[in-house]
């Protein structure tokens, strides 16, 4: 695996082109700025009465309407949220997109799973911040940068990697380092990833840990503390330093407990039904899944965050971080 850092990027190839970036939100403000920062010449598009319109003029940055910065742009970076992206897609950019033009993503979705068809004479390239947008904005502020992923998906220019590279080093990525990677691996490791481990895996984790002892008679503040209020010191040490540091750094029983009960606990069946997430992932069933349920306007979607709000680990939590002053800023 080849990392890519600033020596490998020429900014040249991006300075000489003019960047529109679509969207104003968690990753679009922190490109523009960052691009701004970097010295390119860069607009922001947006759909007419969107409110972030006048947050971004308030930063400094011009801003056009969607169709009139595509048309403007010799690349077009898509930051508007995926399950509208097809649509901003069609109405917006594709009429303006001119043959020898870059169209850029920040995830795959939309591209892997065959929503939006780019026409056949324009770079596809993908420059994905492994990242929230607030820290590559932050980290490019403090001279750093977050770690990337490039992607290729059309090379019609021929220079669509030393661009995709050029882009990374605008917001900062080669900095940090940045990996090459394609559509497909992005975004099906990125979706797994969310469902099996950091976001599903953990939470149905917490919750089923708190519910066990809550069940078994135990004070939901204890449960809270110990299921979920101290996974933050773990996790940072795990970041740290992996996961034989965490384990040095807790007592022997914890490691022992940890190391010999854990498996217990994600055993064959839990690694079965992460095999069969990875299948959905695979043969598009979950993006089909995802696809039908925002076109039905969300139904299971919202169900299923107001039945996570009303669960009873949520309002003891809610609670205890009242009375936790520490814990806010
Ligand atoms: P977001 O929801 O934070 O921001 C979306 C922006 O699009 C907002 O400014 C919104 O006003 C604007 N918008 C809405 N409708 C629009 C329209 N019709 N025309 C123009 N603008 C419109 O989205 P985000 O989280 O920054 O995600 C953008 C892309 O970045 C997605 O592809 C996402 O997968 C990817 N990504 C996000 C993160 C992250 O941490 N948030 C990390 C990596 C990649
Ligand atoms: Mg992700």
């Amino acid at each position: 695996m080849q990392l890519y850092y600033d020596k490998d990027a020429n900014l040249e190839l991006v300075k000489n082109k003019k960047v529109a970036i679509i969207g104003y939100g968690s990753q679009g403000h922190a490109h523009a700025l960052n691009l701004k920062e970097s010295g390119i010449d860069v607009v922001v598009g947006l759909n007419a009465g969107n409110e972030d319109i006048e947050k971004a003029k308030a930063a400094g940055l011009t801003v056009m309407l969607n169709e009139k910065a595509a048309e403007w742009a010799d690349i077009v970076m898509m930051l508007v949220p995926d399950t509208i992206q097809l649509m901003v897609f069609e109405n917006d950019i594709k009429p303006n997109l001119k043959a020898g033009n870059v169209l850029a993503f920040a995830h795959g979705f939309n591209i892997h799973y065959n929503q939006i068809i780019p026409p056949t004479d324009v770079d596809v390239i993908m420059i994905a911040p492994k990242s929230p947008g607030h820290l590559v904005r932050r980290q490019y502020q403090e001279g750093r940068g977050v770690p990337m992923l490039i992607a290729i998906y059309q090379n019609a220019s021929g220079k669509a990697k030393d661009i995709a590279l050029a882009y990374a080093k605008g917001i900062g990525g080669t900095k940090a380092g940045v990996i090459e990677t394609t559509f497909k691996e992005e975004t099906e490791t990125d979706l797994f990833g969310e469902q099996a481990v950091l976001c599903g895996g953990v939470t149905e984790l917490i919750r089923a840990g708190f519910n066990t002892l809550v069940n078994a008679g135990y004070q939901p503040e204890i449960a809270y503390f110990e299921c979920l209020h101290e996974l933050k010191l773990i996790v940072d040490l795990i970041y740290e330093g992996g996961l034989s540091w965490m384990y040095y750094s807790v007592s022997d029983t914890a490691e022992y407990g940890g190391l010999a009960k854990g498996p217990k606990v994600i055993g064959e069946e839990s690694k079965k039904a992460m095999q069969k997430l990875l299948e959905d992932i695979q043969t598009a069933a979950f993006a089909t899944e995802w696809i039908n349920e925002n076109q039905a306007r969300g139904p299971k979607f919202k169900a299923l965050r107001r039945l996570l709000q009303e669960d009873l680990i949520e309002d003891v939590g809610k609670k205890l971080r009242g009375m936790m002053s520490w814990i806010k800023k």
